[in-house]
């Protein structure tokens, strides 16, 4: 049976978060009541003109540049003819031949394949290539009903990246990873909220198969309709194992686009290229070009530290496992977090500190739903918690009980400790004292560490801490008894 080679490109639309639209002042808000945020450009009445939103331009351009990508000296805006509904002027303003992004690429981190996948990761360290940006008008959004559409025209003209990869991507795991990995980038950017569910991250695929040894590439099929993450890994699966299959029984595949039935778990025909569209792209006379220059100087220190780039420095500086600096990267504002914990005691380290962060900060934030911006424990509080834990204060046991009432109080770790009692006796004096007592009553374990018991020895230890009501320093006591028995 004949192998093939699977080659799969992504073309993910993202809304920008602007104030305004693309090419109006109407609001770009989502959840707002139907039809309230239009205008005569938004709804495509004929003799309105559209003016460009300078700050969809930025966000883009700065996109580019966190995929660095080459943004052109000048770009053009054209128009896309078709007709649908949720396009009433029969033409969505787009970029063809002058897009404001070209190459590029996302680098795909451990983390982002699926959980299930990570342990086989086919592609370590792999860089999916761009092709290109461009920036564009979103369409109204149409919901449709038993016997009838309604649409409303709130989403018309959301400015909207068109983010188009090459054909770069060898499996479903992969353009799962492509896209988490470039969700990533988006939100740390602040370019995009990036939310499939609200739809304002929204993807197609393309996907071909050609038998193994063939260089030219096969009949690309492209899938639409994936709202989830989820979606387009199963409709790639899906896809592949039907294609394989047609061309096992030797069936010649033709350019085509199907629809994903999330539901039922399978694609089916929309149509061929015989049908498709012709777009008749031309320049579009209400917009003149523009010169990129001043607008490319302006955005180049706005390029935040990238994920990748931070979780390189949190293996350096901070002796971060790959994990963790994947976990404590993964959001801009957790990563802040963590480095204010850091830097809030330079004695206390901060592997340990990331321990805290991933085991139980992100342990009882998952369990409530809860984000890092809606934490009620403050970094430095849990640096002076790891602090006491570090210094011998406080037991570790004794350190998660804190930790639960700081969370749940939003008290300082030394208030919860102090009305705990878990301050530990570590004045020896006391100590010794606790310790002669117990040597003078059991004679015969004495003995036995003479012999060289060592649980003995520890016998000792939980003997001292049970008198000291748990307050004694462990370290300390068997330091004592050592001292005392084996002088
Ligand atoms: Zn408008
Ligand atoms: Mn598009």
């Amino acid at each position: 049976m004949p192998k093939y080679i699977v080659t799969i490109g992504l073309e993910v639309h993202a809304q920008l978060t602007t104030q305004s639209k693309m090419f109006c002042a109407c609001p770009r808000e989502f959840g707002a009541e139907p039809n309230t945020h239009t205008c005569p450009t938004c709804l495509g009445l004929p003799g309105a003109l559209p003016v460009l939103n300078e700050a969809a331009i930025e966000k883009t351009i700065l996109t580019g540049m966190m995929l660095g990508c080459e943004t052109p000296p000048i770009v053009k805006w054209d128009r896309k003819n078709y007709f649908y509904p949720d396009m009433p002027k029969n033409y969505q303003i787009t970029q063809y031949d002058l897009p404001l992004c070209l190459g590029g690429g996302v680098p795909l981190y451990d983390l982002a394949y699926p959980k299930d996948a990570q342990k086989s990761i086919a592609n370590p360290g792999k860089v999916v290539k761009l092709t290109r940006i461009h920036l564009e008008e979103d369409v109204a959004k149409s919901t449709h009903h038993d016997k009838f559409t309604t649409i409303d025209f709130n989403r018309a003209g959301t400015p909207l990246m068109e983010i188009v990869s090459d054909p770069d991507i060898d499996s479903a795991e992969e353009a799962f990873a492509y896209l988490t990995s470039l969700r990533q980038i988006l939100i740390y950017g602040g370019v995009s909220d990036a939310d499939m569910e609200k739809g304002n991250l929204r993807c197609d695929v393309n996907i071909s198969l050609r038998p193994e040894g063939q260089q030219e590439l096969g009949s690309k099929i492209e899938l639409k309709n994936l709202n989830s993450m989820s979606a387009v890994r199963r409709a790639i699966k899906y896809e592949i194992e039907r294609q394989t299959d047609a061309l096992d029984r030797g069936e010649k595949l033709i350019q085509s686009t199907r629809r994903w039935d999330d539901d039922r778990g399978e694609t089916t025909l929309m149509r061929t290229k015989e049908d498709a569209h012709d777009y008749r792209y031309l320049p579009d006379p209400d917009l003149i070009p523009l010169r990129t220059e001043s607008l490319v100087a302006r955005m180049r220190p706005l390029v935040p530290e990238l994920p990748h780039e931070k979780r390189a420095r949190f293996e350096k500086d901070y002796g971060c496992s790959a994990y963790d600096a994947g976990v404590l990267a993964s959001e801009r504002e957790l990563a802040a977090w963590y480095e204010t914990a850091v830097g809030a005691d330079t004695k206390v380290p901060a592997k340990k500190i990331a321990n805290w962060v991933i085991n139980d900060l992100l342990g009882v934030l998952n369990e409530r739903g809860l984000n890092i911006t809606e934490c009620s424990v403050q970094p430095a509080a849990l640096s002076e918690l790891v602090a006491s834990v570090e210094s011998g204060k406080i037991s570790n046991n004794q350190a998660k009980e804190v930790f639960a009432e700081m969370f749940e109080s939003g008290k300082t770790a030394a208030e919860i400790i102090k009305a705990k009692g878990f301050e530990q006796v570590s004045d020896t004096g006391a100590l010794e004292a606790i310790v002669d007592q117990i040597l003078a009553a059991n004679p015969e374990k004495v003995a036995e560490v003479k012999g060289g018991n060592e649980k003995a020895m520890n016998w000792f230890t939980g003997q001292a801490m049970k008198a000291s009501q748990g307050k004694a320093n462990p370290k300390i006591v068997t330091e004592i008894v050592r001292q005392k028995v084996l002088g």
